[in-house]
């Protein structure tokens, strides 16, 4: 190879001269995207009268190779997402020199934690106490810092509605909260949620992300470092921001449309 994006740089080194014409050219369009997203993330924080550094911006790579990754981290992303461990451990290994975040975002069974937290510097989908204990003994294990963890609130449980979103009913995140600040290895950074596709807050992300705010400031009140409010994707990011989102989670505006599959 006769250049390697995947680093490490050595300082001063030009990232974007060291492309293949191939690599410049998705580069190139990455940027674009990024241009594009960071305008509305921008222009959604002037809206809601919040500082544009209050609102990070975490790009999910799901389904795209660790290339764009790399480019993604050449662009001055300094944070990523993935949702299945199967795809996310080999790109976090072939990254590992890049100056990245890793965040990980999708259902988690227990028996995947080990491998989560060689990698991942938080996870957002924290959904039950079974989970709460692997990731705890996984963190223990590997002897690395402690795991940051949010709360995945699914905020079509609310009135017994179907369980169409992964997370915990809202009337159960205190509880969860509570157990992962108390346990060694993990750190309650916060709580996170989709927009739920049923239940009475179906195709309303605003009043989504209200609720979700309201569940937000309970867990500050009795965890104050837990600030992290996790909201709001390619579709909705303005809705989240102007809720009060601290973090947004985009894919497909900057990577592209996904395959079915992914
Ligand atoms: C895929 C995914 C996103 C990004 O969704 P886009 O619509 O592609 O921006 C955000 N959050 C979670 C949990 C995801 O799985």
């Amino acid at each position: 190879m006769t250049n390697d994006i995947f680093g490490p740089f050595p300082g001063g080194a030009d990232f974007a001269a060291a492309l293949t014409d191939a690599q410049r050219a998705r580069f190139d369009q990455l940027g674009a995207n990024l241009d594009v997203v960071e305008r509305r993330i921008a222009d959604a924080c002037a809206a809601a009268g919040r500082p544009r550094e209050e609102v990070t911006l975490i790009v999910v790579t799901k389904t795209y190779p660790a290339e764009d990754t790399a480019l993604l981290a050449g662009l001055g992303v300094t944070d990523v997402a993935e949702n299945r461990d199967q795809d996310a451990a080999p790109k976090a290994e072939r990254c590992v020199n890049l100056p990245l975040t890793w965040h990980f975002v999708g259902q988690l069974q227990t028996n995947k934690a080990r491998s989560v937290v060689r990698y991942a510097d938080l996870v957002h989908s924290v959904d039950r106490e079974r989970l709460v204990d692997s990731l705890a003994a996984a963190v223990h294990n590997a002897e690395r810092p402690p795991l940051g963890c949010l709360v995945q609130v699914a905020l079509d449980k609310e009135a017994g509605e179907g369980e169409h979103r992964a997370g915990v009913a809202p009337a159960d995140v205190l509880a969860l909260a509570a157990k992962i600040a108390d346990t060694p290895g993990l750190r309650l950074d916060g709580v996170m949620t989709v927009a739920p596709l049923a239940g009475p807050l179906a195709g309303d992300p605003a009043r989504s992300f209200a609720r979700l705010a309201e569940i937000a400031s309970a867990v500050r009140a009795e965890h104050p470092t837990a600030t992290m409010v996790s909201a709001g994707m390619s579709g909705d990011l303005e809705q989240a921001i102007a809720a009060g989102a601290t973090h947004v989670r985009v894919g497909t505006a900057v990577l592209g449309v996904r395959s079915p599959l992914g």
